[in-house]
């Protein structure tokens, strides 16, 4: 219902609808998100009218129930859970079995002791733990003396008075931890719990996750008060958690677990091991076809797949949450093609329902069959792809290494919460315990993270900083790979594979081309890159950096030999061996592209980035251009500037040192007469110029390069076509667009340092305070990721219509790392530009994001 998910939160408005399509849910009812806001703003203070609304609400619930609350002999007992309009799996605290204390618990206990005590003591562990803020892991330490006192190992072994010495002792721990005890009178506990849930909103982990997943500080979260129903009463109870389709690989069948005499809490903690949904078929049959029917009811009325919770209390079936299920990338992509032939959703609604972002895990690698592996464990294979790096166990020390560049992998007994902010940075997850549905194992898989959870035969030591496997003991920082699509744990370094594009993949991407308007290109340098992009579906090269192609290691040399010539002749001496591996690349890119559109780039040098550092270099060098140790360190100090990015670069050093341009045009018209009469291919290759500021710039290199090509024309006697238009990287050239236009034939926004100039700040330095400008919030987004609408935005709209005013049919594109990031993406849709250029790995993800951005604006 529209509005609901905002005032009563995603769970609350979930619980509700489910209530009116007749399931059964726990009778209860919702503190509405207002109530948060109005909270935050009179300084964690109550509306006055509250106290009256509870009360009266609560009577309703006990008229339905036929329970009181606070009642010695018939009491009514609560669970009180957060709910903010998005789910935040995990990240807000729940309190269950409100209601009890000393005198209740009793006299439950006549009846069933064994529950009564289990119930009061997870009573006062939640409430101690979420409301007083009682240390979590000194709670723990009592139940766990009490099972090693007993030599006990599960929950479930624990008698009554087990329960009750555990009750006894945790109450003494709280008052040691908190300095008082947990309330006696039920409406106290009850007020305090919504508080509680009010201020866990504001805590760490829930800050983090919001800040991960982009959701405002604003909206608040609602109070979900329900009466309890226990799936720990007896053994004909149980609580279970489960999706109504596969979350990882998206297969349609009912999937999840649940654990016999037990609350839901445990199997989301992974405390215990659960069972698989199907044994539910055996154990409570008549529920498990209850669940089927609810399942199929809830995702013809929600239209997605469902994550369900649910508790059975002596033999009878209550619905506890639904939401839209968090699931593999690889999951949502054969559930949108599923839903999509079974009527549930439109075409178009399947290509929305992929985010961009996550598709290009699904070109994750994996593991090849064919290397030898150290298998040390299995565990639960919870979300795919294949993971190298070191072992941590901390994860704040997961983060500090990541900082210095290391690779690792997060390895926990479980995770929880706390967690995330390592888990974010880390390659993969792997927990000794938990299940398909345990924390790890979601927010992992919405992270698209490998994942295994469950790895039973691992013992995890933090204080040794080690765990132990059979026998074999892995320390922090020893290398292990984890596949999280098998379960293996293997120790070592194994190389991986890149998969082979989908055909469930391709087919949405294929909607999403339908409908897209703008092309997408690829930033490709080398024939190897173009060969991969265009695999990937790119429909041209946006952007051929030609000094990339000197990047390694026995071509950079030559590279540096030609910029550290003395003078022309020197310089021509390396540039004859430069043409030559230009021309060769040049010739592979044309074929690997098959006549697909093919913008190179002419040389565009920040030169700090290849002047020799070190000395030994400096003398091989140095013997390369029969010179003197000395006058070429004389040499690299005469070229370092003060500030490269600003300085002799792009057209600048085309226009002071010609043949360089020159050489680099033959090249290409060289490579191009070379393929057409080879091949017959129809090239269609344009040159583009990089860093024009003032249109006599372009025009000088223009004449330059049309001197060549016809040059060529006559030595080779072929007909060969081209385009040179321009890179439009400065607010100047944005600016006087349309005089550029009047020479150039298209358009290449080189955002990337537009975004510097514009904005002022350096590419390269700009890392030492773009996290603080974050996280103050001055800028939303990094601009160097997500293009800044207001200002390069601005300058981009200015630059095209100025371009397109003088030249009607204008090609205009972007080819910055901006080009592979969905709300950069859409931003140039909407805009009408021609084209986006990306990184091929980005080019499926662009294709999708340009079709959403078409398929959103019909909406
Ligand atoms: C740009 O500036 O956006 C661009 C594509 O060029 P480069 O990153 O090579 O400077
Ligand atoms: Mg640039």
């Amino acid at each position: 219902m529209p509005g609901w998910k905002e005032l009563l939160g995603g769970k609350g408005a979930n619980l509700a609808q489910m209530a009116r399509l007749g399931m059964l849910i726990p009778p209860g009812f919702t503190i509405s998100t207002e109530v948060c806001t109005y909270f935050y703003q009179h300084n964690q203070k109550y509306p006055k009218e509250l106290n009256f609304q509870i009360k009266s609400a609560i009577a309703m619930v006990e008229k339905s129930r036929k329970s009181k609350f606070g009642d010695v002999k018939n009491p009514l007992l609560l669970s009180v859970r957060s709910g903010a309009r998005v789910s935040m799996p995990g990240m807000m605290d729940t309190v269950l079995n409100l209601g009890m204390n000393d005198e209740i618990t009793k006299e439950l206990a006549k009846t069933n002791s064994r529950f009564a005590w289990n119930s009061y003591w997870r009573f006062i562990f939640m409430f101690a733990d979420v409301v007083m803020e009682a240390e979590k892991a000194e709670l723990d330490k009592i139940l766990n003396l009490i099972k090693k006192e007993n030599g006990l190992i599960q929950d479930l072994e624990l008698s009554a008075e087990d329960w009750k010495e555990t009750t006894r002792r945790l109450k003494i721990k709280v008052k040691e931890l908190t300095g008082r005890e947990v309330p006696q009178n039920p409406w106290d506990q009850l007020l305090e719990a919504v508080g509680a849930v009010f201020k866990s909103w504001n805590t760490q982990r829930a800050i983090t996750y919001r800040r991960l997943n982009k959701i405002p500080e604003s909206w608040g979260t609602a109070v979900n008060v329900q009466s309890m129903a226990f799936g720990n009463l007896n053994d004909d109870s149980a609580s279970g958690v489960g999706f109504t389709r596969n979350p990882s690989t998206g297969e349609n069948k009912l999937f999840g677990e649940f654990l016999q005499k037990a609350q839901g809490e445990d199997v989301v903690a992974g405390i215990r091991t659960p069972n698989p949904i199907s044994e539910l078929k055996e154990r409570f049959p008549k529920c498990f076809k209850e669940l089927l029917l609810i399942s199929k009811k809830l995702e013809s009325y929600f239209k997605d797949m469902q994550d369900i919770e649910f508790t059975i209390e002596n033999g009878k079936l209550w619905m506890l949450q639904t939401r839209t299920g968090k699931r593999t990338v690889q999951a949502a992509v054969k559930m949108a093609l599923d839903m999509e032939r079974e009527k549930l959703i439109s075409k178009d609604e399947a290509v929305l329902r992929i985010s961009p972002n996550s598709i290009e895990s699904f070109f994750r690698p994996s593991f090849g069959t064919k290397v030898k592996k150290e298998v040390l464990a299995k565990g639960l294979a919870t979300s795919p792809g294949a993971a190298v790096g070191e072992v941590v166990f901390d994860p704040k020390e997961a983060e500090k290494l990541v900082e210095e560049d290391i690779k690792v992998i997060l390895v926990r007994d479980e995770t929880s919460p706390d967690d995330i902010h390592g888990m974010a940075v880390s390659e993969g997850i792997l927990t000794a315990r938990g299940g398909m549905t345990s924390h790890a194992a979601l927010v992992a898989r919405g992270m698209g993270k490998p994942c295994i959870v469950g790895c039973e035969a691992m013992k995890v030591d933090y204080k040794k900083e080690q765990f132990s496997v059979g026998g074999k003991i892995v320390k922090k920082g020893d290398k292990i790979s984890i596949d999280g699509t098998n379960g293996n744990v293997i120790f070592g370094e194994v190389p991986t594979v890149l998969p082979e594009a989908s055909g469930d993949l391709e087919k949405i991407l294929k909607w999403a081309d339908e409908a897209r308007t703008l092309k997408v290109y690829a930033n490709a340098d080398t024939p190897l890159q173009a060969e991969q992009a265009r695999k990937f579906g790119a429909e041209g090269i946006g952007l051929c950096r030609t000094e990339h192609m000197f990047f390694e290691k026995d071509r950079i040399e030559i590279f540096q030999q030609m910029i550290l010539g003395k003078d022309k002749s020197e310089r021509e001496r390396s540039l004859e061996k430069i043409i030559v591996l230009q021309k060769g690349d040049f010739t592979e890119i044309f074929e690997a592209m098959r006549g697909l559109p093919v913008i190179i780039r002419l040389l565009d040098p920040p030169l700090h980035e290849f002047l020799p550092k070190k000395d030994t270099d400096i003398k091989r060098i140095s013997q390369k251009l029969s010179i003197s140790f000395e006058e070429l360190k004389v040499r690299i100090e005469g070229l370092r500037e003060l500030n490269p990015m600003l300085g002799h670069r792009g057209c600048r050093l085309g226009i002071t040192f010609p043949e360089i341009y020159q050489a680099q045009v033959r090249a290409i018209a060289e490579a191009l007469c070379d393929v057409s009469q080879k091949s017959r291919i129809k090239l269609f290759p344009k040159i583009m110029i990089p860093l024009v500021m003032e249109v006599e710039e372009f025009k000088i290199i223009r004449d330059l390069i049309d001197e060549v090509f016809s040059e060529v024309r006559k030595n080779r006697k072929i007909k060969i076509n081209y385009k040179i238009g321009t890179m439009i990287e400065l607010p100047r050239a944005a600016i006087v667009a349309g005089e550029i236009a009047k020479e150039a034939e298209f358009f290449s926004f080189g955002t990337n340092d537009l975004t510097q100039t514009t904005l002022g700040i350096s590419r390269d330095d700009a890392g030492r305070f773009l996290p603080l400008y974050l996280e103050k919030k001055i800028f939303k987004d990094d601009p160097f990721v997500s293009i800044d609408e207001k200002g390069v935005g601005e300058l981009i709209k200015i630059g095209k219509e100025r371009g397109r005013a003088k030249r009607k049919d204008l090609e205009v594109g972007i080819c910055g790392e901006h080009g592979g990031d969905p709300s950069s993406i859409e931003f140039c849709s909407k805009v009408g530009l021609n084209y986006v250029s990306c990184s091929p790995f980005r080019v499926p993800v662009a294709r999708l994001a340009a079709g959403q951005a078409v398929l959103k604006g019909k909406k």
